[in-house]
């Protein structure tokens, strides 16, 4: 196990410095800061963990990295652990997150017996958490609950949509679930029958101070992505249509290359000379991110116009900026738990081609912030793609709306605001909380 006090953890993120919340002030008003600090206050020296099993790559470490560093800034002992798994426990699991999102993948009962619960039991053996509220992410370290040694309150959070996972499985972590005091889901949706605790509702959010999504003017933007237009042999004077996101087969990158190459052979497009630019990276509990790269190579063939990288360096400043220069942001995914790329493509005031998929629903209001598509559906993909590349107007339109929305519902602060007002309920300092 490892903890935000290990080697690990501050080789990425460093000494771990409280952030202060009235450096949110210009993006959110004073009037918010001080409700924060007006929920912290109740809250101040008590103590808010977080499990989860990966400190790199993915929505949850993503948010996880700014929380922690803003929940301590308001004087709350926030800590975050991270479970430690063999390649063979990080393989299961991708698979039960595939099985619970829907896919027909299998699994053996020594897969969950030896390796998904010793695993969980081992992390443990040697730790105590002790909290007034813990938060465990995802399925990886769900089981804890049984073999940890916790203390306090206890909540499952869970990023996925688990509407259709299959019944051997769910009925397999029902138990773990409702050993917790509560669960949260980032919409009322994704939550399949037979969870006997309370559940709360809670959206993922993104950091507007962050490296990668601060605002940056479309020159700077430019200016930042000097050396990477050089790299990539890209020439930065062609309009970009951005793709980001873990190479998965839930991501349905192959569908927007498929799209991207029908588009190129459209006469009222040629002039215009698109580019295809897909980024990708790989988490340390996926372990079939590097085959799926490779698909996704084979599928862009070579194509001059389309590229297809992961791990690209300066990650955080690069992806802000492409995100900030890109005509268009697409993200149609088959499922979706939220898509945090969506939320930070919008927040650069790029209009999103989504799918209407899980939490992509939530933030691509078809017509106003981007458009709405079936996840397959090649044609209408193509449709909006040359609407948005040939109407200027339009896309700054739908990207000023973008970034208001995003202000109003998914930053970082909501979301701490939402754990403040949950953690002062399950400590009995305030009631009721708004359950789903
Ligand atoms: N991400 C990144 N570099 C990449 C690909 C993704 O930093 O090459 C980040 C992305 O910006 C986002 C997170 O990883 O913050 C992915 O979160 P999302 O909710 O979209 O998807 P998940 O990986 O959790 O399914």
């Amino acid at each position: 196990m490892y903890h935000n006090q290990s080697e690990k953890y501050k080789k990425l993120y460093g000494e771990l410095q409280p952030v202060d919340i009235d450096k949110y002030m210009l993006i959110i008003g004073a009037r918010e800061v001080e409700e924060i600090k007006r929920l912290a206050s109740l809250l101040k020296n008590k103590t808010w963990c977080h499990v989860n099993s990966t400190f790199e790559g993915g929505g949850v470490a993503e948010m996880l990295k700014s929380v922690v560093p803003i929940a301590n800034g308001l004087g709350i002992n926030c800590r975050w652990y991270c479970i430690e798994g063999s390649d063979n426990f990080y393989s299961i699991t991708k698979r039960f997150h595939n099985i619970i999102q829907g896919l027909d993948q299998k699994f053996t009962i020594e897969d969950l017996l030896e390796t998904y619960l010793e695993t969980n039991r081992k992390n443990f053996e040697n730790e105590r958490i002790i909290a007034d509220m813990t938060v465990v992410h995802d399925p990886q370290p769900c089981a804890s609950i049984v073999h940890g040694n916790y203390e306090g309150k206890l909540i499952w959070r869970c990023h996925i949509d688990t509407s259709e996972a299959n019944e051997m499985i769910w009925n397999f972590l029902l138990p773990y679930i409702n050993n917790y005091d509560g669960t949260i889901f980032s919409q009322r949706s994704f939550v399949k029958q037979g969870i006997k605790k309370p559940v709360y509702q809670i959206a993922p959010a993104i950091d507007p101070l962050s490296a990668k999504n601060h605002q940056r003017s479309e020159r700077e933007g430019f200016e930042i992505l000097a050396h990477f237009w050089s790299k990539y042999r890209i020439d930065p004077e062609r309009p970009l249509i951005l793709a980001v996101s873990r190479y998965d087969v839930h991501k349905n990158q192959d569908t927007i290359i498929k799209a991207f190459k029908k588009l190129k052979k459209d006469k009222s497009i040629r002039k215009l000379k698109p580019v295809l630019v897909i980024v990708g990276n790989l988490a340390t509990d996926d372990p079939e991110g590097m085959e799926m790269y490779r698909k996704i190579q084979n599928v862009a063939d070579n194509d001059p116009d389309i590229h297809t990288l992961l791990n690209i360096e300066n990650n955080d400043e690069y992806i802000g900026a492409l995100m900030r220069v890109a005509k268009i942001f697409i993200h149609i995914s088959t499922k979706e738990g939220f898509g945090l790329v969506v939320t930070e493509a919008l927040w650069q005031g790029t209009p999103v081609i989504g799918s209407n998929v899980g939490g992509i629903t939530l933030q691509v209001i078809n017509g106003k912030t981007g458009f709405l598509v079936e996840p397959h559906n090649v044609s209408s993909i193509v449709t909006f793609m040359r609407y948005l590349l040939t109407n200027p107007d339009e896309r700054e339109k739908l990207g000023y709306n973008a970034i208001e929305y995003i202000r109003e519902n998914f930053l970082i602060t909501t979301l701490v605001k939402k754990y403040l007002i949950l953690m002062r309920f399950l400590l009995g300092i305030d009631f009721p909380y708004f359950k789903i």
